[in-house]
């Protein structure tokens, strides 16, 4: 069959790389000029990596597996909250591994043919009716195709064509700041890996990840007045957030070069589509799901759908097509919308201030930490 993939980032390129290898003709349009990934790193969480194994493309993360112990939630002094066995979690469900976004999509579009590849091409519109779908780009058909898979990411100009009706993305008033550095030499970080702080008096929120042995990945969630502000700006406002933090935060933020800061606003679809799949046409990724960032499953979940497209059209005829993507959809918009649902609900309880992010922090210092890694083993094994 001919398909044609319109994105490629990291779900859009392990996609082709499945199609493909289960020998379909797939071509790849991507509106950037080149094949890359830019920013910072990505968690690849035990589902997400379980996905990418069934298409062929885990070994990168294989290589890569995380080391730490515990993680879970603190307070801005580092005190536990919350604490999850994330070692124990792993050794259950499979290992996570927090790499750099630009070398995991170097790995995973390695496998695909460079001259089946169109950069620089947008593509605008697309129009089906009952023997294909025609691809527009640039206001001309660039292809024909028996089946589209839409994956082009959270601000998604297709989905808007295709579910005019969808009220499609919100803001939610809140700036996500993130920054990859080398491990600062004599800084002692190892307390709060794989964990998040929390700050009840403002309602920021501040992560820890090691990428590989050697670098960091932080991020945080905060309430930074007005439009997203230039990223030098930004990371001079979190210092200022983060000043009585335990003294970690603002030393890793500082380390971290401004313009090796990222900035932007945090945004998810206002509510679940009304369906993955339109005819021919299906989506994946943060275009049919965008959630926000607070479950780190957005990557994960557009591997799932990347995995789980592949295996619906593994074996499909063009006459086959829309039944088998109502079967992608069945499959993929349940788990998807509960998860849409869960990462906002964590979204408002990290966020809390006041007398409900105090309340918040007694019910969590109640949880036995053994149901705290059940709660993670779950949503890490739900696939
Ligand atoms: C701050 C932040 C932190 C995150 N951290 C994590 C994490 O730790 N773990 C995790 O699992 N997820 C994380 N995510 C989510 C994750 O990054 C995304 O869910 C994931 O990248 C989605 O992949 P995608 O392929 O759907 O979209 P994208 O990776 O955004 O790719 C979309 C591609 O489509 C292209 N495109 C757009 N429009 C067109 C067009 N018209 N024609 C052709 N090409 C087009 C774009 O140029 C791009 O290459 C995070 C997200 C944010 C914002």
């Amino acid at each position: 069959m001919r398909i044609v993939v319109v994105g490629a980032g990291l779900g859009g390129v392990s996609a082709a790389v499945g199609l493909h290898r289960r020998g379909h003709e797939v071509t790849l349009y991507e509106r950037g000029a080149e094949l890359r990934e830019a920013g910072t790193a990505v968690v690849v969480m035990p589902n997400g990596a379980r996905a990418l194994n069934t298409l062929g493309l885990g070994d990168y993360l294989h290589a890569r597996p995380m080391s730490a112990d515990h993680g879970g939630l603190r307070d801005r002094h580092g005190r536990p909250l919350l604490v999850t066995d994330i070692a124990r979690a792993m050794r259950t469900v499979g290992p996570v591994s927090a790499v750099s976004r630009a070398e995991l999509h170097r790995a995973l579009r390695a496998p695909f043919p460079a001259e089946l590849v169109h950069t620089a091409a947008p593509v605008r519109r697309l129009e089906q009716d009952e023997t294909g779908v025609s691809v527009i780009a640039d206001d001309r058909p660039v292809a024909r195709a028996d089946a589209v898979i839409v994956a082009d990411g959270i601000g998604s100009k297709l989905r808007g064509l295709l579910f005019p009706r969808h009220p499609g993305l919100r803001r939610i008033g809140r700036m996500d700041l993130r920054g990859m550095l080398p491990r600062p030499a004599g800084l002692d970080v190892t307390e709060l890996l794989a964990g998040q702080l929390v700050d009840r008096r403002t309602g920021a929120m501040f992560g820890l990840w090691p990428v590989g042995d050697s670098d960091l990945y932080w991020f945080t969630d905060s309430a930074l007045c007005g439009t997203p502000p230039g990223a030098e700006e930004a990371r001079r406002q979190m210092l200022t957030l983060t000043a009585d933090w335990h003294p970690v935060v603002p030393a890793v933020i500082e380390a971290t070069p401004p313009a090796d800061v990222y900035v932007d606003p945090i945004a998810c679809l206002a509510e679940p589509l009304p369906s993955f799949a339109i005819g021919r046409i299906a989506l994946l990724g943060d275009a049919a799901h965008a959630m926000s960032p607070d479950l780190g499953q957005g990557a994960s979940q557009a591997f799932e759908d990347a995995a789980a497209v592949t295996r619906h059209l593994t074996d499909a005829g063009p006459a086959d097509v829309a039944q088998r993507l109502r079967r992608y959809d069945a499959e993929r918009r349940p788990p998807t919308s509960r998860l849409m649902l869960a990462a906002a609900r964590q979204s408002r309880l990290t966020s809390l201030t006041g007398g409900g992010a105090w309340l918040r922090d007694a019910a969590l210092r109640a949880i036995p930490s053994r149901l705290a890694t059940r709660a993670l083993v779950a949503l890490w094994q739900a696939d």
